[in-house]
């Protein structure tokens, strides 16, 4: 049978993601440091994960409302109005997910039609281009420079912006140039929100992670946002809780309607112990997140000023886990060099090119990896660099 024939079309015109094509090669290679997947080295913190136990014990194994567990919701509503100052009303506002990526799939499955423009900043997560193809969108990527700190400045929002554009996609702190906006940026990308009519969909997944004391501040807090924005949050990152899977939506109330009756027919609810866990991480977490931030920004500051010492330029990141240093200086390509870096000094990064063509000239370095084991990878990047450079 000819199976490719058989696969939908906007289906096999998307790649695998370039993240996992690269571990694939890391897999089952010993001494292999490495600065790639974009997880936490800690594992979630033990009062977290003996909520989950409790679940178990108690006998809970059941669905739950397709919402979500209405405690979570409350938690989830209380935590999102003093975190980013945006109340939202637990029964009816709130969706709970299955990870943030879930999120993203159903939002833009429930608002798209088919041809409706999907804008973009890039470089950006490797899910965005091909869930809006799989949602039957045209994505639109506005390039973000080095220059800007990989922010989005609204000028160049505004050059791609059509009459068939409906929604536009944030992310900041940005995987992976760990970039963040000026509320200055973000009011200016608001008003273009408010004069094209489009729907915000804000990927906040990083918004605990950011240093030097700096605020976090959501496009959906300022004036006139909330009615068009969808928040997106998760427990993955700054919880340490990649394996539960859970995120949540909050947004108007049609506007969530929407995105449940995809999520009721396609996962039906989100796993309860993994509710029952991010109950406690929403109510009793915030220690523990404080204190693993903590350690990102001193291996942040470590990371930037050894990558900066070795020659590959780069900025320091104010979010996120993620250093994006510039590799232009050693005339490979991203793929290049990552597979020789793999190669020869056994430290695996991901391409910048896996993040969008603007991506090119650049790596991707997770510091959410034992200090250690940071400073032996960048001594090595140095051995490799200063061989490429003394050729
Ligand atoms: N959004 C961004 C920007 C991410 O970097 C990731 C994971 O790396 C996700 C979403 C997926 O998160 P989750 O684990 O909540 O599905």
């Amino acid at each position: 049978m000819d199976y490719q024939a058989k696969i939908a079309r906007n289906v096999a015109s998307i790649p695998r993601s370039g993240i996992r094509d690269f571990f694939e090669l890391v897999q089952g290679r010993d001494d292999v440091i490495s600065l790639g997947v974009g997880e936490p080295d800690f594992v979630t913190p033990w009062h977290i994960r003996e909520a989950a136990i409790y679940s178990l014990e108690k006998g809970q194994t059941t669905y739950t409302s397709n919402l979500g567990l209405l405690s979570l919701r409350k938690s989830i509503a209380r935590y999102v109005e003093s975190f980013f100052g945006v109340p939202y009303e637990a029964s009816k506002e709130v969706l709970v997910t299955v990870g943030v990526s879930e999120a993203i799939d159903i939002a833009l499955r429930a608002l798209i039609n088919p041809g409706d423009e999907v804008i973009y900043h890039e470089p950006c997560y490797v899910s965005y281009s091909p869930s809006i193809v799989m949602a039957h969108g045209v994505a639109v990527p506005v390039v973000t420079t080095k220059e800007d700190g990989f922010s989005l400045k609204p000028e160049r929002l505004a050059a791609v912006i059509t009459p068939r554009s409906r929604i536009l996609m944030l992310n900041f702190p940005t995987n992976p140039t760990g970039a963040c906006a000026s509320r200055e940026d973000l009011e200016g990308i608001a008003k273009l929100a408010i004069e094209h009519d489009l729907i915000v969909l804000t990927d906040e997944i990083y918004s605990e992670l950011r240093y030097d004391g700096e605020k976090h501040v959501s496009i959906a807090s300022l004036p006139g946002m909330k009615e068009r924005t969808i928040l997106l949050h998760g427990f993955s990152k700054a919880f340490a809780m990649t394996g539960f899977r859970l995120g949540y939506a909050c947004a108007p109330q049609p506007i969530i309607e929407a995105m449940m009756k995809i999520h009721q027919y396609a996962m039906l609810c989100a796993p309860i112990m993994s509710q029952n866990a991010a109950i406690e991480a929403l109510e009793n977490g915030t220690a523990a997140m404080l204190e693993m931030r903590k350690s990102y920004h001193q291996r942040r500051d470590f990371l930037v000023k050894r990558l900066n010492e070795i020659g590959l330029e780069c900025h320091t990141p104010g979010g996120a886990f993620y250093v994006f240093p510039d590799i232009r200086s050693t005339g490979l390509s991203s793929k290049d060099f990552a597979f020789r870096l793999l190669e020869e000094e056994n430290v695996a990064c991901v391409p910048g090119g896996a993040f969008g063509p603007s991506g090119e000239g650049f790596l991707r370095c997770c510091y959410a990896t034992a200090f250690d084991d940071i400073r032996t990878a960048t001594d090595r990047i140095e051995a490799f660099v200063g061989r490429l450079k003394s050729k």
